[in-house]
C-alpha cells in the first residue's frame, strides 16, 4: 500500500471528478489522508472519508491563516473569509475524534506581512494541547516559521508529529529527526534539492510521502493527485539505494506506527 498522508480532496479542483481520482487510488493501492483547513472544509473531509472509507482517512484542522481570519485570495470554496470560533472548532474536532486519524492541517505561517503570528501561536498551542488530550498525531505546516514551530512542538507530550513540506534548515531537520518526529516528502522532490537532501540524511523509519494535492504537482502535471506518491517512492529508493518495494513497505510501516495507533 502506498501512502499519501497529506492531501486536500475537498478542494474545488476535484469537484467534477473526485470519483475518478479515488478510482485511480484504488487501482494503484494508495491510502490517503485528506485534511481540513477550516469549518466548511472539516465537514467536507468527514463526508469524503465516509464515502470512500476504503482508501480515504480523515484529518481535521485549521489552516494557520484561516484560524486567525486572514483572507487568502485563493479560489477555493472552503476558503472564503468565514469567521469561525476556534474553541468551537476544537470542540468539533474532539467530538469527532473517533472518525479521524490525525489533526491537520495545522501549524504556523509567517510568509506574509501581518501574519498575526502571535495569534497563530496561541491557536497552535491549543491545538497541541488537544492532540495530547485526544491522542492524535499532528501533521504540521511551518512555512517561514520553521524554528518557531519546532520550539512550540517541543513542549508537546507526545512524539507523533509529522512535518509536512518542511522547508527549514538542515540544522532544524537534524533537530526534528533527533526529536523522533517524521517528515512527509512532497512530489516536487523531483526538482527540489532540499527534499532530496532531507531524504538522504533522515532515517528511512522517519520518512513518509504526501502530495498536498491539488498543489505542488510533479513536473509535467498541472494538478496533483494522490497516485503521484509513486514517483516520490521511486525517487527515495534512488536516493537511499533501496529497492522500491522495500521503501514502500517501510513507509507503510511508518504510517501505521503514527496514524493507526488507536
Ligand atoms: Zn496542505
Amino acid at each position: 500500500m502506498l501512502i499519501d498522508c497529506h492531501a486536500h480532496l475537498d478542494h474545488t479542483r476535484y469537484y467534477t471528478d473526485l470519483d475518478k481520482v479515488i478510482e485511480r487510488c484504488r487501482e494503484n493501492k494508495v491510502l490517503v489522508i485528506t485534511c481540513g483547513v477550516n469549518k466548511d472544509s472539516n465537514r467536507k473531509v468527514l463526508e469524503i472519508s465516509k464515502k470512500y472509507n476504503d482508501v480515504v482517512k480523515a484529518a481535521l484542522g485549521m489552516y494557520p491563516f484561516d484560524a486567525v481570519n486572514i483572507q487568502t485570495d485563493e479560489e477555493y470554496l472552503g476558503r472564503k473569509p468565514i469567521k469561525f470560533n476556534v474553541d468551537e472548532e476544537l470542540e468539533f474536532i474532539k467530538k469527532n475524534k473517533g472518525k479521524i486519524n490525525a489533526i491537520s492541517e495545522v501549524g504556523l505561517d509567517n510568509s506574509i506581512e501581518n501574519s498575526k503570528i502571535e495569534d497563530q501561536k496561541k491557536v497552535f498551542m491549543k491545538i497541541i494541547e488537544l492532540s495530547e488530550k485526544i491522542n492524535k498525531p499532528l501533521v504540521v505546516h511551518s512555512r517561514k516559521a520553521e524554528q518557531l514551530c519546532v520550539e512550540l512542538l517541543e513542549s508537546c507530550k507526545h512524539n507523533n508529529i509529522v512535518m509536512h513540506f518542511f522547508s527549514g534548515s538542515m540544522k532544524l531537520v537534524k533537530r526534528i529527526e533527533d526529536n523522533g518526529w517524521s517528515f512527509s516528502i512532497p512530489c516536487n522532490i523531483d526538482r527540489l534539492q532540499h527534499f532530496q537532501l532531507v531524504c538522504e540524511k533522515v532515517n528511512i523509519n522517519q520518512l513518509l510521502t504526501e502530495t498536498d494535492s491539488p498543489y505542488a504537482p510533479p513536473l509535467g502535471e498541472n494538478r496533483n493527485e494522490p497516485i503521484f506518491v509513486k514517483k516520490t517512492v521511486e525517487k527515495i529508493s534512488e536516493i537511499k539505494k533501496l529497492d522500491k518495494d522495500e521503501v514502500e513497505k517501510n513507509i507503510f510501516m511508518n504510517f501505521q506506527k503514527i496514524f493507526l495507533k488507536n
